[in-house]
């Protein structure tokens, strides 16, 4: 057989594999981290009305995107919901978001006993469709909350204005957006409120944690209250709560570990955008793969790669091409999440709390709402993108998809 035939023979057909070696590692904890948590051990007090550690993040992160307050959390499930209540959302109330996120975009809306609608998406970048965003916002929608899905700011000159002139607050879901931008702003201070999460798969960690930030003061307190049963720290007494609040409350080993993380975002997102604007580059003009794109002015920080087949162009499915190009040695994984938002069974079913449909007992869930959301997840497949990612990861990454897409093309 000819070299450039058994070279283009698949993996999964018993030819050779693309990656030969491991891709990169590294340890995204060390001394750094080390050196801080002693010294938030040292303070012989942990929690942060004592210590200075989770003053210090609050500070940092407000500085770094140009705002005026940051307030810590646990979770960026719990920044949501923090978010949320600070911007007055209450039960009844209608929150528009996207149908393709993580269960924390939905969890503080539910849990506020407010109802999630949900804006169809744009084919390629994932974000708002802006005619499906200005159709779905209703007289009782209190906040849209665009999802940077992937790291990838939506348009949000757009998204802010259709917002305003509904009189609705705009929330970003940055969780998995660290270091990325809009226009040249940081994404998290475009919109009323951003929200910012820790946990371990994103691009900076302390394990669990999270992060509200707002340029308002008046927003920046809510959270802050909300976040802390609200109880008021600063009064000379502690006062009886006014409203319902949750412990929502970083403690100050998480802000030391985050502080020295906060020191490689640079680096980290650094390397996380000339990875995937050289997939983009090398997927670009492959027959039946369409890279993942950024709206105009939108700087993703990459927490994943999100490309998409077509498969009437391909012949396989998302689920067949992803293990086709997981054979070549390069990890590759269908779709995100399995289905949108509003058809997992806690809305579909109407059961959000076992056996009460409050608060979405009149809303319509299920299959066909955001078409074309549905479509991306069923017709995507996720490249791992990493700091750690040697260039030659890269390149073998863009090799397996070409050679995969190719053999199915022809
Ligand atoms: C990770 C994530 C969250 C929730 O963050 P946790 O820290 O896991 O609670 C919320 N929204 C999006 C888009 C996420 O990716």
């Amino acid at each position: 057989m000819p070299r450039t035939k058994l070279e283009s023979l698949l993996a999964v057909d018993g030819g050779p594999r693309v990656k030969k070696g491991p891709f990169g590692t590294g340890q995204r904890y060390g001394e750094a981290e080390l050196e801080q948590l002693r010294q938030a051990l040292a303070q012989q007090t942990l929690f942060y009305t004592g210590g200075k550690k989770v003053a210090n993040l609050c500070q940092r992160v407000a500085g770094r995107l140009g705002v005026r307050h940051a307030t810590a959390v646990s979770s960026g499930t719990a920044a949501v919901h923090s978010a949320l209540a600070a911007a007055g959302v209450r039960p009844g109330d209608h929150v528009v978001t996207s149908p393709i996120s993580d269960a924390g975009t939905v969890i503080g809306i539910l849990f506020q006993g407010a109802i999630p609608l949900f804006a169809d998406l744009d084919p390629h970048t994932y974000s708002f469709d802006l005619d499906s965003l200005a159709k779905t916002i209703t007289d009782r929608t209190r906040v849209v909350m665009p999802v940077h899905l992937g790291g990838t700011p939506g348009p949000m000159d757009d998204i802010l204005k259709i917002a305003r002139e509904r009189g609705c607050l705009v929330i970003e879901d940055c969780a998995q957006a660290w270091g990325a931008t809009y226009k040249g702003h940081p994404a998290g201070s475009l919109g009323d409120l951003g929200t910012f999460s820790l946990n371990e798969s994103k691009q900076i960690s302390c394990g669990d944690g999270g992060l509200v930030v707002s340029e308002s003061e008046e927003l920046a307190i809510g959270a802050r209250l909300f976040a802390d049963k609200f109880y008021d720290r600063e009064a000379e007494v502690l006062i009886s709560p006014s409203h319902l609040g949750a412990n929502y409350r970083m403690t100050e080993l998480q802000a030391a570990v985050s502080l020295a993380q906060l020191e490689k975002l640079d680096n980290i997102v650094e390397r996380r955008v000339a990875q995937g604007e050289r997939l983009t580059e090398g997927l670009s003009g492959v027959a039946g793969v369409y890279p993942m794109l950024a709206p105009e002015g939108s700087q993703s920080s990459y927490w994943f790669y999100l490309l998409r087949i077509d498969p009437t162009v391909l012949g396989i499915d998302n689920q067949r091409f992803a293990e086709t190009v997981s054979a070549e040695g390069v990890p590759c994984l269908p779709g995100y999440i399995k289905e949108c938002i509003y058809q997992w069974d806690m809305l579909a079913k109407k059961q959000i709390f076992p056996g009460s449909a409050w608060p979405i007992a009149e809303v319509d869930y299920g299959a066909g709402l955001c078409p074309m959301a549905e479509s991306i997840l069923a017709t995507s497949a996720r490249l791992l993108v990493n700091e750690f990612h040697t260039d030659q990861d890269v390149e073998d990454q863009i090799t397996a998809v070409r050679k995969v897409a190719t053999h199915y093309t022809g």
